[in-house]
């Protein structure tokens, strides 16, 4: 979501004349795009902050913003904190960006003190999503993120999001469609799409589709070859969703659906809304309908009175999934959530103990997975090429990594934004290597998804 803020943002700074440098002493403006979902990413914010500070003596004119899910959380507090920052404004407000650095600016070189809070959440009905998508843009791209949903209306108890990205807002089905039909006729090939809670689209406001009947409409009326989403809630995946996987090719086979915690005790204190024996029947039909599929989750361990035997009941449940891969983090307290007034906290030790125990099983799992993967060949969308290396490397359509080697013969070839079948050779946790598939006639290419096809 982040990244997807930072493209927006800095799409609206070139149309003022801004260019990105990789060299912040360079730089007139800085804006720091903050994450508060956890208590590590905000300290980092505010250590980054502190060092920003030092380029201000030499440029008294630079300005400084902080955007993001911190600058909502901490709204003035910000600028009481680091006097030198110029303009604090959340997720809403990210349209309003040439507006607030233009006031800013000429505030500055009047050398009056800047101060531009802009936190004010739009209501529902109000809000716009931004399209900055320009059909003349010189960089091609392959993969992109297109937003169809905004904020989120849960509960969950540890959640800081509610509060920072306001409530769930789905955007007109059309501006998707439009926007992914721009965003193909650029040459796009992979479209994520991209919510705090996706499958419950347009159930509740002024989505006009349910979130399967737009993902068939996406595969009718453009011409998408993989399409992805994120993230899902467990407790609005339907039957209609499920059944998809097995009717739309474009459709990749894999599913990051957070589950949390193993233990329905857990569950109900994190306001979850779904136990472990119903998260697992999801699971067991979306396995009936694509074998292939990858599966990815998250997990929050150590959460307030968790027992070692209700963190027992987690490990098991990712053994009885299998995941191919999860984000796993020890439970971290948000300010003014439900979570944080429950009593019984663990140990620092004692949550970290914990982490590195489901850890160290999902990394044995993962290879596995991968491992199973081996003489399989994988169609690859090619993302990168590694000079030093001499690898390519790309994504299957189970969203596993696949490096590999550039072959004698095509040298001058650019594959990047082609399909190449690779066969896998090597599985490691993280990612696969393999070799191109030769089928007997050759070199072999796909220029359209095909669906799933796997060769022994
Ligand atoms: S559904 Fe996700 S974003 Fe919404 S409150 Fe729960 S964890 Fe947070």
């Amino acid at each position: 979501m982040n990244e997807q803020d930072s493209l927006h943002m800095k799409g609206l700074l070139s149309r003022q004349g801004y260019l990105e440098t990789k060299d912040d002493g360079e730089a007139d403006l800085v804006l720091f795009v903050t994450c508060s979902i956890r208590e590590k990413a905000v300290q980092k914010v505010f250590s980054d902050l502190g060092r920003v500070r030092q380029r201000l003596e030499d440029n008294p004119q630079l300005l400084v913003g902080v955007c993001g899910c911190v600058a909502q959380q901490e709204k003035e507090n910000l600028f009481k904190r680091f006097p030198f920052i110029d303009l604090v404004f959340g997720p809403d407000a990210i349209k309003n960006l040439p507006e607030m650095i233009a006031k800013a600016k000429q505030e500055k070189t009047k050398n009056e003190k800047v101060r531009i809070l802009n936190t004010q959440f739009s209501s529902q009905k109000d809000f716009e999503f931004i399209n900055l998508v320009n059909p003349h843009e010189e960089e091609s791209r392959i993969k992109a993120f297109v937003n169809i949903q905004k904020g989120c209306d849960n509960v969950c108890s540890f959640c800081i999001v509610p509060r920072v990205r306001g409530r769930e807002v789905s955007r007109p089905s059309q501006e998707i469609i439009q926007e992914i039909k721009a965003l193909v006729g650029m040459g796009v090939k992979e479209v994520t799409l991209l919510g705090q809670n996706v499958n419950s689209y347009g159930l509740k406001d002024r989505g006009e589709l349910q979130f399967s009947e737009l993902l068939q409409e996406i595969a009718n009326q453009t011409n998408l070859e993989r399409l992805r989403f994120t993230t899902s809630h467990p407790k609005d995946v339907g039957s209609d969703l499920i059944k998809l996987f097995g009717e739309l090719t474009i459709l990749c086979p894999s599913f990051h659906l957070p589950v949390q915690s193993g233990s329905n005790r857990v569950l109900k204190d994190m306001r979850r809304q779904y136990t472990r024996e119903h998260y697992l029947e999801i699971i067991q039909q979306l396995k009936e309908i694509k074998s292939n599929m990858a599966f990815t989750t998250d997990f929050i361990v150590g959460f307030p009175s968790e027992t070692e035997e209700e963190f027992e009941e987690t490990i098991s449940l990712l053994n009885q999934v299998g995941f191919d891969m999860s984000f796993c983090f020890a439970y971290s307290e948000r300010p003014g959530t439900a979570a944080a007034r429950m009593p019984d906290r663990l140990s620092v030790a004692e949550k970290k103990h914990r982490l590195d125990i489901l850890q160290t099983r999902q990394k044995q799992i993962a290879l596995e997975k991968n491992k199973a993967r081996e003489g399989k060949v994988e169609e690859v969308l090619v993302e990168s090429f590694d000079a030093l290396k001499m690898n390519w490397a790309g994504r299957s359509r189970s969203n596993k990594i696949v490096h590999f080697p550039q072959e004698k013969e095509s040298v001058k070839e650019d594959l990047t934004g082609k399909y190449i079948d690779v066969k896998v050779i090597k599985a490691n946790h993280f990612s696969l290597m393999g070799e191109v598939f030769n089928e007997s006639t050759g070199f072999r290419r796909i220029h359209s998804s095909e669906g799933d096809r796997t060769y022994n």
